[in-house]
């Protein structure tokens, strides 16, 4: 998508639920813009001598609930706009599920995989380095995000906490577990992908055990979708990565899929050669199958004015962050198809980080038992609050997310008051 759309539709979605609830100009005001947008010029001493300067950018778009929240993005497309809609986003999703953070990102205008990992190291370390004075586990926390994992969570970490000659993990989530994460990070995103979904299907009094499912993109937060979802009895219709889409109208081996994926470098490339599976024509089609439930968990804009309105699908439940367009929102709503919003039903991995930045400041570790029982109940907790949101008003799930977003927000800035 294109970045400056990104900003437009975060601030037309803002707009919606600005209605809905009457807030006047003096309140949007309080919510609606980041409070900081920080601009950087990374020097970086490259492996041959040379030094190389990057762009980078860190928005934090609102303190009031908490912190500033959000993953850092190291991509050659970001631009300031991109980084402000997900921050934006990031706060709207930390309130809809109630955790006391506020919302920001970052991003690092860099082609990664053109840097060894020296390189990519002293990058990290200098973004860091450079913002010292504006992060901090009470100022602003962040975590991974696109091209970003939890060995340059580490490095982060760690030179925060060297700058400041003190161990402080909280400063950073996302981290390896031998350096302070948590366990259940990994799976998490799929996990309250999973407690939404369940929820959903019981509002519906539809039956997960049995219905047909869909998976767009089998990285971490498909992959993990699909095994959570197996011993719930759906059956795995297609699933689809960057090599193509594949389809078995019995019902795909869940487990199968995940070997094939480990045994060829993270990919499913060949699997047609297994069972009876068939690879689509256009991996496209995948998104177009009667399914009862679509989970779009690749990339944005997926499901567009061009296709919505071939989507069979009766629930869509968006891995993903921004799958669906505001025009395709539309349509489908029209359709009548359950939507559970990005900012509800990906919310799981932000939760954790929560949960990662509390067993950080307390230095004692949860079980992963102890980790998704936390979610599950924060994670239903919010389905709730936002199905219920969207009873009351008569509104389409998404619109409802935002709702109850900026309502907390706007009572949180109300008791909190205007400083100076
Ligand atoms: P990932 O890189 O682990 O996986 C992405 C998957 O999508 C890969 O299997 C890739 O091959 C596939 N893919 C890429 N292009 C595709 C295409 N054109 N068609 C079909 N598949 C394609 O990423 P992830 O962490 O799983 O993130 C996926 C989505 O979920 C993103 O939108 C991300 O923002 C969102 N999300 C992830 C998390 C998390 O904790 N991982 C949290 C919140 C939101």
């Amino acid at each position: 998508m294109s970045s400056s759309n990104a900003y437009e539709n975060a601030m037309q979605q803002f707009d919606a639920a600005v209605k809905i609830l009457g807030l006047n100009s003096d309140q949007q005001a309080m919510i609606k813009d980041p409070r900081k947008v920080i601009q950087l010029m990374l020097p970086v001493r490259m492996d041959d001598g040379s030094i190389k300067v990057f762009q980078a950018y860190r928005v934090q778009h609102s303190i009031a609930r908490g912190p500033a929240k959000g993953g850092i993005r190291f991509h050659q497309d970001v631009t300031l706009d991109e980084v402000k809609a997900l921050a934006f986003w990031m706060t709207m999703k930390c309130s809809v599920v109630n955790v006391p953070f506020g919302g920001g990102k970052g991003g690092v205008i860099v082609d990664p995989k053109q840097l060894s990992m020296n390189e990519l190291e002293r990058l990290s370390r200098r973004y860091i380095a450079d913002l010292i004075e504006d992060i901090g586990p009470d100022r602003d926390v962040p975590a991974p995000d696109v091209n970003t994992n939890p060995q340059v969570m580490a490095w982060m970490m760690d030179t925060y906490s060297m700058h400041h000659r003190q161990h402080l993990p909280a400063v950073i989530t996302g981290k390896p577990l031998e350096v302070c994460g948590s366990e259940g990070r990994g799976a998490a995103t799929a996990q309250g992908v999973v407690f939404t979904l369940e929820e959903a299907t019981k509002a519906l009094n539809m039956k997960l055990q049995g219905a047909t499912v869909a998976i767009q993109g089998f990285g971490n937060a498909g992959s993990h979708a699909a095994r959570l979802l197996a011993p719930k009895g759906i059956k795995l219709v297609a699933i689809s990565d960057v090599s193509g889409a594949y389809y078995c109208e019995s019902g795909i081996d869940i487990e199968g899929a995940l070997s094939w994926v480990k045994d060829h470098k993270g990919v499913l490339s060949g699997f047609e050669k297994s069972g009876n599976v068939r690879k689509l024509d256009n991996p496209m089609e995948l998104l177009e199958l009667p399914v009862d439930v679509l989970i779009p968990a690749a990339l944005e804009n997926q499901i567009t004015e061009k296709n919505a309105s071939r989507v069979k699908a009766k629930v869509i439940a968006e891995a993903a962050n921004g799958p669906c367009t505001p025009e395709a929102d539309k349509i489908l709503n029209e359709k009548g198809v359950f939507m559970i919003p990005d900012i509800l039903c990906n919310a799981g991995g932000v939760t954790v980080s929560y949960f990662e930045w509390v067993q950080n400041r307390m230095g004692f570790y949860w079980p992963e038992e102890q980790v998704n029982r936390e979610l599950d109940r924060i994670m239903r907790q919010a389905f709730k609050d936002v199905f219920s949101a969207s009873q009351k008003h008569r509104i389409p799930m998404r619109i409802a997310a935002f709702v109850v977003a900026i309502e907390r927000l706007k009572k949180t800035s109300e008791l909190r008051g205007l400083y100076a």
